[in-house]
């Protein structure tokens, strides 16, 4: 156990037991940058509650869009479900869902009163605006100034369009926007307005967020010629649709995850041959692995362990760059330290060449600010408090972290905005940057029993046609895929636990769990970080003693209540559907009904406890359990278990005297609507029958 035992009496003081699951992480949970809650929102996704899971997600992501589409998603790469089969596409349904939503779908949660200091933020990318989001929630006025004519920073200016179309930026620029975030463009600060400006302009603080605004050069002969791009500048110019001069003939420089955008951009502007020379080795190249694939698939070829010397000209126009041998990138301490070979040398023939051999920021605007730099050159910056040198000027982002990505970034705005707020609240900044335990792994017997289903592919457009535009290489998944996709989240911490001073140790639930996961002593005990919240012993115990922690205690009863209550007057019939094939439609009620049925959709009928199906005849004339049949459902034993369970409410009834046809059971859920339906109308007519 993580935690000390748990009683009804801190189950009854909790609003909803989901506050247990602030104890513990997910892997998926804790492996993300803002920490964003990946198990509630793909279970969200899971039941179609699209609006809710988008909601969810941008509880701590500004950029939630954005990072559907390009985000490196270190999610995924912890995800428990690898145990099993294959990661959950994590990312993927977070694109799915988020612009399915769009940023009209999704809440704008707007502080009564927004009056608290004016805050200024340079630079609107990730960082910035995801810390002048965060302060408008506070209540503050933040006002970012951007040098650019549109906001968005990087995924803006250089991200190629063919992984992040700008309507999807836009989407996440325009939500935040909505929260009372002030964005001025086109304002570069050092120019008409500098550092000490806004402070005499009336701002309390300011932020910097302007990120590795300039492309790292080298002092080569010819470096300074028309026909050699720094990759900023040549993928800016695509961004803003102004077409870049090139040749035929594309070299780029750098093996990373720029040049690899630069390369395949260079390709969709038709030049004829397009290569990418590196340092590094294949093995040693930083570009991540899917990147490499694609480009190398759109026509773009590798030249490994070569360094630049020199952009060798001829009558003005560039025919090659001069390059030399290189025997080691890394030292003995794995330290970038390369070493070369001056004897090898090799011209590459091309007219055009573009360096992406890193980015670094452009510190020229703090010029006359005062601000301080440390003996690197570098900003002085306290990372425990975000304060540069001057305590009302702080920093975030790339300007002061290494070189990450979009969710980092967002997570760096997000903490300079709690920190601004500390300092102007109370003179004092101290964060507790301790994150709750995260949940191990599974061990393999648990995995072995897990049934195994597919990881949804994404359709990704085949090379011929990726290189013929801009338009997106990689499709959505469609809605019935990101249902497939969600459901195959095993909601990891989100399962059962025993109230202690409830449980009679009667072995039900060591002898229910198709897992193996209850252990008894003097008591019941379910580690909840191996149980698969299946439900089924939250629905046995006798004693009532154990709770789902992603559920409200008494959920399938509310739920019932509220379906019944909708319901015209006549004869009533309450529905209870495993909901493991179900399409969003259905689980959100809006698709075609029964007359007089009151459809309860479960993730699993699992879940479905026999005082259940007694409490909805207090309601109702008659309830239909409509599960999957054997091995459909997503745990096993499920339709076994729901059958003896109906089997036991209809004994009960009959004891008492009532109606035993009044609980009926169909195995047709994994049937779809259609199918669900005419098992609720036939299993209807059984209820008269004597
Ligand atoms: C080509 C490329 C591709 C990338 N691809 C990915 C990817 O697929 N996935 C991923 O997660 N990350 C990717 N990254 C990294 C990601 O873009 C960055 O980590 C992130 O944008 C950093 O955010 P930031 O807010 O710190 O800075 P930026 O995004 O750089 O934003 C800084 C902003 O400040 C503005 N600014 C600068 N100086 C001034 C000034 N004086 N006055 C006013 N405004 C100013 C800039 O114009 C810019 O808009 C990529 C980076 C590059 C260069
Ligand atoms: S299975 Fe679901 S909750 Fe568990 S780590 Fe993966 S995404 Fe997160
Ligand atoms: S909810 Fe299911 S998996 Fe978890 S302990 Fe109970 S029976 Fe086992």
């Amino acid at each position: 156990m993580a935690h000390s035992d748990l009683t009804s009496r801190d189950v009854a003081s909790l609003a909803n037991p989901a506050g247990l699951m602030e104890n513990q992480y997910a892997p998926c949970r804790w492996a993300c940058p803002v920490h964003a809650d990946v198990r509630t929102y793909i279970q969200l996704v899971a039941e179609g509650r699209f609006a809710e899971s988008v909601d969810v997600i941008r509880n701590r992501l500004a950029f939630a869009c954005v990072c559907g589409r390009v985000c490196h998603h270190p999610c995924e790469k912890n995800c428990r479900r690898q145990d099993v089969d294959e990661a959950v596409a994590i990312r993927e349904l977070k694109r799915f869902v988020a612009e399915k939503v769009g940023s009209s779908g999704c809440t704008v949660s707007r502080p009564e009163t927004q009056n608290k200091a004016r805050v200024a933020i340079v630079g609107s990318g990730p960082a910035g605006m995801s810390a002048a989001l965060e302060l408008a929630r506070k209540g503050y006025r933040p006002t970012v100034f951007e040098k650019h004519h549109l906001a968005g920073g990087i995924p803006m200016t250089a991200i190629p369009k063919y992984r992040l179309p700008r309507d999807v930026l836009q989407m996440d620029v325009d939500w935040i926007v909505a929260h009372g975030v002030e964005v001025v463009t086109g304002a570069e600060i050092g120019k008409e307005r500098t550092l000490p400006s806004l402070l005499k302009d009336g701002f309390a603080a300011v932020i910097l967020a302007t990120g590795l605004a300039s492309s790292r050069m080298l002092p080569l002969p010819n470096i300074n010629h028309p026909r050699v791009y720094p990759v900023l500048d040549f993928l800016r110019e695509l961004a803003f649709d102004r077409q870049p001069a090139i040749g035929s003939d594309v070299l780029v420089v750098g093996g990373g995850n720029v040049a690899m955008d630069a390369a395949r951009s260079a390709v969709r502007l038709g030049a004829r041959r397009v290569r990418a020379v590196c340092l590094e080795n294949e093995q040693e190249m930083p570009a991540w692995e899917w990147e490499r694939t694609e480009a190398l698939e759109e026509g773009v070829t590798f030249i490994h362990r070569r360094g630049p010397v020199e952009v060798v000209t001829d009558g003005g126009s560039i025919r090659a760059l001069r390059t030399r041998g290189v025997k080691s990138v890394f030292d003995a301490d794995k330290r970038f330290n390369p070493q070369y070979d001056d004897s090898d040398i090799q011209d590459l023939e091309c007219d055009t060449v573009v360096f992406a051999i890193g980015q670094a920021p452009d510190f020229a605007f703090t010029h006359d600010s005062g601000l301080e730099m440390d003996s690197r050159g570098r900003l002085a910056f306290n990372p425990l408090t975000q304060q540069t040198s001057m305590p009302n000027i702080f920093a975030c982002g790339e300007i002061v972290t290494p070189p990450g990505s979009v969710v980092e970034a967002c997570a760096s705005g997000v903490r300079v905005a709690a920190a601004v707020d500390m300092h102007l609240q109370t003179g004092s900044i101290r964060f507790n940057d301790a994150l709750p335990e995260k949940i191990g792994t599974i061990p393999a017997v648990t995995a072995g029993k897990v049934l195994k289903f597919q990881r949804q592919a994404v359709d990704i457009a085949p090379a011929n046609e990726r290189v013929a535009g801009w338009s997106e290489v990689d499709h959505n998944l469609t809605e019935e895929a990101a249902l497939g996709e969600a459901r195959r989240c095993m909601g990891c911490g989100g399962g059962a636990e025993v109230m202690v001073d409830k449980c009679a140790a009667c072995m039900t639930c060591v002898r229910v769990c198709p897992f193996g996961i209850p252990k008894v002593t003097d008591v019941a005990r379910i580690d909840s970080a191996l149980c698969q919240s299946c439900g089924i012993c939250i629905a046995e115990c006798p004693a009532g003693a154990i709770i789902s922690r992603s559920l409200p205690v008494g959920d399938v009863q509310m739920r019932t209540r509220h379906a019944v209550e909708l319901l015209p007057a006549g004869r009533k019939i309450v529905a209870y559907i495993g909901g493991f094939k179900a399409s969003a439609a259905d689980w959100v009620g809006q698709s075609e009904s029964v007359e007089g049925v009151a459809k309860v959709y479960l993730a699993s009928t699992t879940r479905l406890a026999v005082s259940d199906m007694l409490h909805a005849l207090t309601l109702a004339d008659g309830v239909v359990v409509v599960g999957c049949g054997q091995g459909l459902d997503r745990y096993p034993q499920s339709a076994g278990r729901t059958s003896l369970r109906v089997d036991h409410a209809r004994r009960l009834l009959q004891s008492a005297g009532f109606n035993a046809n009044a609980v009926q059971i169909s195995l047709a859920a994994h049937e779809g609507l259609a199918g669900v339906n005419e098992a609720i109308r036939q299993a209807i007519s059984q209820m008269s029958q004597p």
